[in-house]
């Protein structure tokens, strides 16, 4: 068991809880928003040891909030965990690319997931802030 901090952004409910419950069983505790302007600010406020950031949500997507979170010195080391369902619009190239540190697919494959979670919690990504 371990006691580190995940932020989950993620607007779909349902999504959310099954991720919040397999994450807890796991033993890490959790902060959630639904939307990326309240993930950013939650982010900075409780520095987390990971960052799970659903790709598509209501107002600022997650490859945006991602610039964001890497252009704070506060938030640019983070691991980030893109999650989407949308695998036409945005590839698994396209997502590391853009800076996040690993990719899961919805719905999620639970074994993958908690591979993924265990693999870069706590982690430093070793990016330097951009600023
Ligand atoms: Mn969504």
């Amino acid at each position: 068991m371990s006691d580190e901090l995940i932020l989950i952004v993620e607007d779909n409910l349902k999504s959310r809880k099954l991720v919040r419950d397999l994450l807890q069983v796991n033993g890490y505790r959790t902060v959630e928003s639904e939307t990326a302007e309240e993930g950013l600010r939650l982010a900075r406020e409780s520095q987390p040891d990971l960052i799970l950031m659903d790709i598509q949500l209501p107002g600022m997507d997650g490859i945006e909030a991602l610039r964001h979170l890497k252009s704070y010195p506060e938030t640019g080391s983070i691991p980030v965990i893109a999650v989407t369902a949308s695998v036409m619009t945005h590839g698994r190239n396209e997502l590391l690319d853009a800076g996040f540190d690993d990719y899961q697919r919805k719905p999620l494959e639970m074994k993958s997931f908690m591979e993924a979670v265990k693999n870069l919690v706590g982690k430093e990504t070793g990016a330097e802030p951009t600023t």
